[in-house]
């Protein structure tokens, strides 16, 4: 998607703190954190919400969440929170799907 800025960070037209990247998704750390240690997990494919996903995508979907949790380990989170925000009202900002990696709390 041309405007997609999730598109042009994977892209890498947009410059960003990569933590892992793999053929289908990236992992980079969130430019305005919202916990300690925020990163975010984002799929290669534009679709823009959880909404919009379908039969096709599931084994994506369970790569991303894999993804996640490697990240994690890589940060040294022994625990931490996984977080889909979904359509407006779902605070959702950026549409093109990303799963939040929240932890550090003490
Ligand atoms: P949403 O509210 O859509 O679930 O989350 C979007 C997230 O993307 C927010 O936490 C926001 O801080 C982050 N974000 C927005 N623009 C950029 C950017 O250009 N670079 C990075 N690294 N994160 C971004
Ligand atoms: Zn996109």
């Amino acid at each position: 998607m041309e405007d997609c800025i999730f598109c042009k960070i994977v892209k890498k037209e947009i410059p960003a703190e990569m933590l892992q990247e793999t053929p289908e998704a990236v992992i980079i750390k969130d430019i305005h954190p919202s916990a300690p240690v925020h990163y975010l997990a984002i799929l290669k494919k534009h679709i823009p919400s959880i909404k919009d996903v379908g039969h096709k995508d599931e084994a994506l979907l369970g790569h991303l969440i894999h993804e996640a949790k490697e990240g994690a380990k890589r940060l040294g989170l022994s625990g931490y929170k996984l977080v889909f925000n979904v359509g407006r009202e779902g605070g959702q900002v950026i549409d093109h799907i990303h799963l939040h990696i929240l932890g550090g709390w003490k």
